[in-house]
């Protein structure tokens, strides 16, 4: 088991401020360390109290999470500082990252050239790549979980945050997991088949294929609609969408979304395809005439925040509910944060896709 500090309280070394964000079991307040006054951001998470407790999260996840944050020093991840811990709860030090999402910076512009993107695209790659080479996936990479160290420089840079659904391959270790959120998750995790770091570059793909379009590739009227969408490999280049990308652009999206996960493009490979580094004059300018459907991704991100929040307050509401009337069958958190609907519509809650789908095995 993983010792953390429990000598001294995260209040005797921090102050502790706003609250800058939350997530389906963990609030994250900005900190200020006593000694030297620098900011972080202080995750704070609640841990179960005994193993037939539904509420909190396990201590096992947190030491996983921790982890893997220690293994994982780059420049487009977020970076771990220390943990406390006390009876109740578990508080990471973490690198505070002050820019937002990367999607949010980028609905507040008028307008976004395809080179743009892409030098976000490269860092997501690198830092992506460097996960990998480390044995570790993701597996939640979605817009809410790519943020930018400081929005207000020249060139932001990317911050690969959330890791509470990554997972550190053994070797010769067959992993299976049913988690994530259904708009970014590949066929084998819907279909129950042992992953690999694959997940995180199909994921890779549909945030591409939204950030230069503002639709979502797969996206059904129901999350249901949406799997089979995406195990059917159903989706296109529409013009009305697509009208001002670059074929370029298109391919790099095509080799991320391939059923196969041994013959899905990688990191490393992505960085190298032309899209990412052309190699020729004529690859050079078709990059450049290329654009960004603005209109669009406006639009997308807008109904995507308004979604998050709707979520947030039917979950809140939900287990408030569920804990005063029902207190057995209140879904653990951790549940909650295993699979987020993004459907359409909202006659089938999440809770709904957390029945039918969760559990984890290694
Ligand atoms: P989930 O519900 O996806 O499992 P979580 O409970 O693990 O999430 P995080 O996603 O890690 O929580 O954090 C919740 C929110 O807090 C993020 O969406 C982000 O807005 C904010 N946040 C997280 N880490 C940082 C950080 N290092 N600096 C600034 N804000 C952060």
């Amino acid at each position: 088991m993983a010792v953390f500090n429990t000598l001294q309280n995260v209040e005797d070394l921090y102050e502790i401020g706003d609250v800058l964000g939350s997530g389906h079991y963990a609030q994250v307040r900005e900190v200020r360390e006593r000694t030297s006054g620098v900011l972080w951001a202080g995750k704070f998470m609640k841990i179960r109290k005994c193993a037939s407790s539904r509420m909190g999260i396990e201590r096992k996840s947190v030491e996983k999470e921790v982890e893997v944050l220690q293994t994982l020093q780059h420049t487009n991840i977020m970076a771990l500082k220390d943990v406390f811990e006390s009876r109740a709860e578990v508080v990471l030090v973490l690198e505070l990252i002050s820019g937002g999402e990367l999607f949010d910076f980028i609905a507040e512009k008028e307008n976004l050239m395809e080179t743009e993107a892409i030098e976000f695209m490269k860092q997501i790659l690198l830092g992506v790549g460097f996960m990998h080479s480390k044995q570790i996936g993701h597996f939640d990479l979605k817009p809410e979980n790519i943020m930018l160290s400081d929005k207000n420089t020249p060139n932001p840079r990317i911050k690969i945050i959330d890791f509470g659904l990554a997972h550190r391959f053994q070797t010769g270790e067959e992993y299976k997991c049913m988690s994530g959120t259904p708009q970014y998750i590949p066929p084998e995790v819907i279909n129950y088949e042992p992953l690999s770091t694959a997940v995180d570059m199909w994921s890779v793909g549909v945030i591409t294929y939204i950030l230069l379009s503002g639709t979502s590739p797969f996206q059904g009227c129901t999350d249901e609609e949406t799997l089979s969408n995406i195990v059917a490999l159903n989706y296109e280049f529409d013009d009305q969408h697509f009208s001002k990308t670059s074929a370029m652009a298109k391919d790099f999206i095509q080799k991320l979304f391939v059923i196969d996960k041994i013959e899905r493009m990688t990191a490393e490979e992505g960085l190298f395809h032309p899209w990412i580094k052309p190699l020729t004059r004529k690859q050079v300018d078709n990059r450049n005439r290329a654009s960004i459907n603005m209109k669009n991704f406006k639009r997308f991100n807008a109904k995507r925040k308004w979604k998050m929040s709707y979520n947030m307050v039917w979950m809140c509401n939900r287990l408030r509910r569920l804990n005063g009337v029902c207190k057995t069958v209140a879904p653990a958190a951790e549940e909650l944060r295993q699979c987020e609907s993004d459907q359409e519509d909202n006659d089938i809650k999440p809770a709904s896709l957390i029945r039918r789908r969760l559990s984890s095995t290694s």
